[in-house]
């Protein structure tokens, strides 16, 4: 909730202008910023959870299981189009990859 700056009500994100007086509200949001937020948490889950699954097995020597989702992994790393530490993401993937027997 903002306060609008022409008439002092309250506005919500969701309002492009003020329900009141009709001033537009700059901090409308529009609801694909929510939808686009969701899905980069859930890439971002799906992702350290195939990593998180790939480092498991390879503690457990168990390389084929390791590999395959470390792989997976990092192709949900290039298909990410909003993480800021991609490249470094992919490298640690890639290191572990290529640490595999
Ligand atoms: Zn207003």
């Amino acid at each position: 909730m903002s306060q609008c700056r022409h008439c002092g009500a309250y506005v919500s994100p969701r309002d492009k202008v003020c329900s009141y007086c009709g001033a537009p509200n700059p901090d409308y949001q529009p609801p694909e910023t929510d939808v686009n937020r969701l899905l980069q948490q859930g890439l971002d889950a799906f992702r350290a959870v195939a990593y998180n699954l790939g480092v498991m097995y390879k503690s457990m020597g168990r390389n084929r299981e390791a590999r395959k989702h470390l792989e997976s992994a990092l192709q949900l790393a290039e298909t990410d189009p909003a993480l800021d530490d991609r490249k470094r993401m992919k490298q640690t993937i890639k290191q572990k990859l290529e640490t595999l027997p």
